[in-house]
């Protein structure tokens, strides 16, 4: 029946309003109670009615996923090795990303060897031209680069203000953890370790390096005594002609069990070109 769908939808506007005087008159002058939190209840999920938000007084709770202009991870204050270190590693995939192309990287260079470090000298984005797509956040391949929750960047001038630089773009680590708890939950499990992957890197090499001195005595000891021997060899030739069939007879095959498979692994591979070869004719 014609007009159905408008009354249905003038019975729910009136639902609304109706609703809204309801849940005033059920809260009644509670919200005049200094120690009530009267916002959390007002804009609560069990709420009716439609409430106005008396901004800036109140703010609503952006979702996780909100997204308004892009900011940097640097390492917290308190990190043991990296207090206050870049996760951006300069390598500019952002700003090939960025479709209206607002980001702008300088590479940082050693000082003292003039060779390119892994981390930015400047970095700048332009929020006025940043459509808050958050493609950068996305394609980072080191979650260097996340979109902020903080969405009151108004300002008198636009022509300097609104172009962020690296000391304004920087937040710690600390700051995205607690905006985006899960999502940063989900990038660890990603990444395998809350450390920036590099840091993650050079723990794992500094581990390898100490296991390597810690077993350098043993693995040193047949080493000296093949120096040992080495002398000896050398002053008679027959000697270590006579020396080389008793190494050999001592272990059956003068090379390691990988190098063995390898060989053979080539033995295959040339008996089946050779193979190929004649069937071609
Ligand atoms: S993609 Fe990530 S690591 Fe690469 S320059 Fe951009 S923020 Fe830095
Ligand atoms: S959010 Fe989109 S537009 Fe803004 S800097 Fe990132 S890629 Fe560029």
């Amino acid at each position: 029946m014609y007009g159905t769908g408008l009354a249905k939808g003038l019975l729910l506007t009136l639902r609304h309003f109706v609703e809204s005087y309801m849940d005033d008159l059920r809260y009644g002058f509670r919200k005049y109670h200094h120690s009530t939190d009267n916002f959390g209840i007002r804009q609560g999920t069990k709420t009716k009615g439609v409430i106005t938000v008396q901004y800036p007084d109140e703010k609503v709770a952006v979702p996780e996923r909100f997204r308004f202009v892009p900011f940097l991870i640097v390492e917290d204050e308190d990190h043991p090795t990296r207090a206050g270190k870049d996760w951006c590693t300069s390598c500019g995939i952002c700003a090939k990303v960025c479709p209206p192309q607002c980001i702008w990287i300088v590479r940082g260079n050693d000082p003292v060897t003039g060779r390119p470090v892994p981390e930015p000298e400047a970095f700048f984005i332009d929020i006025d031209i940043c459509m808050n797509c958050g493609y950068c956040a996305e394609y980072c391949p080191f979650d260097a680069i996340k979109m902020d929750h903080d969405y009151e960047l108004a300002s008198y001038d636009r022509t300097s203000h609104h172009i962020h630089d690296k000391e304004r773009l920087s937040k710690p680590n600390s700051y995205w953890r607690s905006i985006a708890p899960t999502r940063a939950y989900d990038e660890m499990l990603v990444r395998g370790t809350w450390e920036h992957k590099d840091a993650a890197k050079e723990a794992r090499r500094g581990a390898s390096s100490a296991r390597a001195r810690s077993s350098q005595p043993a693995a040193q000891a047949p080493a000296a005594t093949v120096t040992a021997a080495a002398p000896a060899a050398e002053a008679t030739p027959e000697s270590s002609a006579a020396a080389a069939p008793s190494s050999a007879a001592e272990s059956p095959t003068p090379w390691s069990e990988d190098e063995a498979k390898r060989e053979e692994r080539r033995r295959k591979a040339l008996e089946r070109k050779a193979r190929r070869a004649a069937k071609q004719g």
